[in-house]
């Protein structure tokens, strides 16, 4: 199923064709300060429209975007083209979606 999400100010609109199965909360320098929760999915199943800040930090695996205009984090996509995952803010879509979702709790402090 196709659902849809966006920024505060909708600068910034994700679809996300598939169903989020869990909810992911990660303990990392970044993650831990913005609160994201996150359900990952394969770019070609994923369309952003909108321009964010994109932001590279760390090992630079992965660059975090957040809303220019409204400060949210949205998503974030590998570097590396060929890695076919990316993950997406689910605090962006309506809570239907997410709240009755497992949380995984994502040690990625330790990585
Ligand atoms: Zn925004």
């Amino acid at each position: 199923m196709s659902h849809e999400g966006s920024c505060h100010c909708g600068s910034i609109r994700i679809t996300v064709n598939d169903d989020p199965v869990d909810a992911s909360e990660c303990n990392c320098s970044i993650c831990r300060r913005t609160g994201a929760l996150w359900t990952y999915s394969s770019p070609t199943k994923v369309k952003v429209s909108g321009e964010g800040i994109g932001y590279v930090h760390g090992d630079k695996c992965l660059t975090l975007f957040h809303c220019n205009t409204c400060g949210v984090i949205t998503h974030w996509t590998p570097v590396d083209p060929d890695y076919d995952r990316m993950g997406i803010n689910l605090r962006l879509f309506e809570p239907s979606l997410w709240t009755e979702l497992p949380r995984l709790y994502v040690d990625g402090a330790s990585w």
